[in-house]
């Protein structure tokens, strides 16, 4: 989208805040597509593809895993963007690199660092997204990281404590640390992903939840939100062939992602009207102007809900993660025993117990198991390994 295609209030490319390390730009590209480059061709994209989201990365074919869950978060926050004329770059930018701090194992697998790091700092997986792109990602002669510039780093620091958010602002006042200290919203655009990704995980994880074996229909008979389309659905298959009944899910699947953009869309569209902030930057001193409807956000709230009690805490899914944590606390373990057995760079590092926490969260799921093994002599998830060779 062109630049004067743009809404008012949108984050135009030509008045972006920059970059770190001033660059010549790149014509044609805008600076936001120029990041959304830079951030498909890094090695931490490419290792989501090997990350839990819910369910292991082994457990089957199917199932989303961090890659496939970042490109539909993408797709729909692209096609919130389009709709209400904010800046599509931007917002895909912020999506591909919005998981790219995430440890191995899903959750199990950050709580477990966190844990470990608890005495040394911490560990949040949003802060450590943007230490990927800040640091981690080694590509350029000029400079550590992908010097992106401020709007996409702003979109990935989406939660931040204000203790972390004091230490980012000592070395970088202007940050995108700021606003956790004085208050205020990041871009419409950022707000757009963070419920994007919200649209995406709640409706993915039932498809895999009922995939997996875990949700059936007498738990989806109760889903907030979703128990509505499920009945459209159900009611429209009633009589087909299996064939075509078994297309029932897909689509109250669908039919809730469509409803729940849409309302988005409309929502966010009468909430700028009312609000018209000037620019992009008066709309992020306004209260968030990106948001559902209050009745859907209602639901929404109440369909995470379900999909904690009944998929996140189910026994078999705690079962795995019980194992998973305990890979990546022995990983810890290991390496602050022994960082010479992590790569030179990790090993040559000052923090030691911060190398240690970067060298685990950029592990893919296969790769912590094999280090697992070959530092412990065990093989926990020993299925994982199977499916491996
Ligand atoms: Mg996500």
């Amino acid at each position: 989208m062109s630049a004067s295609a743009l809404a008012r209030w949108a984050s135009h490319p030509g008045r972006s805040r920059g970059r770190r390390i001033a660059e010549p730009e790149s014509p044609p590209r805008t600076v936001h597509q120029r990041d959304r480059d830079r951030i498909v061709h890094s090695n931490a994209f490419r290792r989501l593809v090997y990350k839990t989201q819910v369910f292991l990365n082994h457990e089957g074919d199917l199932f989303r895993t961090r890659l496939t869950h970042s490109l539909e978060v993408a797709q729909i926050a692209r096609s919130v963007a389009r709709a209400l004329a904010l800046n599509e770059d931007l917002v895909e930018a912020i999506a591909l690199a919005h998981d790219l701090g995430h440890t191995p194992f899903g959750h199990a697998g950050q709580d477990a660092l966190q844990e470990c790091m608890h005495e040394h700092g911490g560990f949040e997986h949003n802060l450590q997204s943007l230490r990927v792109v800040d640091r981690l990602e080694q590509r350029y002669l000029a400079f550590d990281g992908l010097n992106l510039s401020f709007e996409t780093r702003e979109g990935i620091l989406k939660h931040c404590s204000r203790r972390h958010a004091r230490e980012l602002l000592a070395a970088e006042p202007d940050g995108p640390a700021r606003r956790f200290v004085d208050g205020g919203q990041p871009s419409l655009e950022a707000q757009l992903v963070n419920l994007a990704d919200e649209i995406a995980y709640v409706t993915h994880d039932i498809d895999d939840g009922v995939r997996s074996g875990l949700l059936g229909p007498a738990q989806l008979a109760d889903a907030p939100l979703f128990a509505g389309f499920a009945r459209e659905a159900d009611a429209l298959a009633r009589g087909a062939p299996a064939a075509l009944a078994r297309r029932a899910l897909p689509e109250a699947l669908r039919r809730m992602l469509s409803a729940l953009i849409g309302d988005l869309v409309t929502a966010t569209a009468e909430a700028l009207q009312a609000a018209a902030p000037e620019d992009a930057e008066a709309a992020r001193r306004c209260p968030p102007l990106v948001g559902f409807p209050a009745p859907v956000r209602l639901e929404l709230s109440a369909l995470k809900s379900f999909l904690f009690a009944t998929l996140y805490r189910h026994p078999q899914v705690l079962r795995t993660t019980a194992a998973a944590r305990t890979v990546v606390s022995e990983l810890f373990a290991a390496y602050r025993a022994c960082p010479d057995e992590m790569s030179a760079d990790f090993a040559a590092a000052a923090d030691a117990p911060r190398a240690v926490a970067d060298y685990v969260a950029g592990m893919t799921d296969r790769f912590a198991l094999r280090e697992h093994e070959r530092l412990t002599g065990r093989r926990l998830l020993a299925d994982l390994e199977r499916a491996r060779t």
